[in-house]
């Protein structure tokens, strides 16, 4: 039994619920003077079942049969643990299973957030890592490129950018922005190349 029915579990135990009562409710029986009753759950002519109200238990010692009051609806009514308490939930208005419903939705709620932060983090990884390796993508493009002081400029440029990479590889860092898009970057300093190319083209 998780945590969640054990909680309820000690709620009905530590409840103003009187066996005697949840007895005559979902069985019904005669008591004898000495507090003994014929056993529901085995034939007899002689009572041997007991009610213990003070803990909310039951035994027979004819056959052996007893537990707590749960255990006592379980038995009388032919279904599970946590339905015997479901139905003593629901016929005494305790409010137990509706109050843990609630709790398991705020939980819910906030399991779904906190992966919803995690993803956020993954394709922000994601993202920073498209962008090194465009930037990376550009460098060896600009290594290949006929040298000259524009070229050898931009050369030194992103080395240092590249480096700044590494040393904050998991938060923006200063002129580098959350939002940084490396082809919008690429684009600019590769636009003055070609730019110039069609100016010698043309
Ligand atoms: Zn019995």
């Amino acid at each position: 039994m998780n945590v969640y029915f054990s909680e309820i579990k000690e709620k009905i135990m530590s409840s103003e619920l009187d066996i005697l009562d949840v007895f005559n409710r979902y069985i019904g029986g005669t008591f004898d003077r000495k507090g003994f009753c014929r056993c529901p759950f085995h034939n007899e002519k002689t009572p041997s079942f007991k009610l213990f109200r003070n803990n909310k238990s039951f035994y027979c010692f004819g056959c052996g049969a007893g537990g707590n009051i749960i255990n006592l609806v379980s038995k009388a009514l032919n279904i599970g643990y946590v339905e015997a308490m479901k139905r003593l939930d629901e016929d005494y208005s305790l409010g137990l299973f509706e109050k843990q419903i609630k709790t398991d939705t705020r939980r819910s709620k906030e399991a779904i957030e906190t992966a919803r932060k995690q993803l956020k983090n993954q394709q922000l990884q994601i993202k920073r890592k498209n962008n090194y390796f465009k930037l990376i993508d550009y460098f060896k493009e600009l290594q290949e490129m006929p040298q000259n002081q524009a070229v050898s400029h931009d050369l030194a440029f992103m080395e240092r950018l590249l480096d700044k990479w590494l040393s904050y590889e998991n938060e923006p860092f200063d002129g580098v922005p959350a939002d940084f898009n490396a082809d919008v970057l690429i684009y600019a300093l590769k636009s003055k190349f070609t730019n110039g190319e069609e100016v010698e083209n043309g």
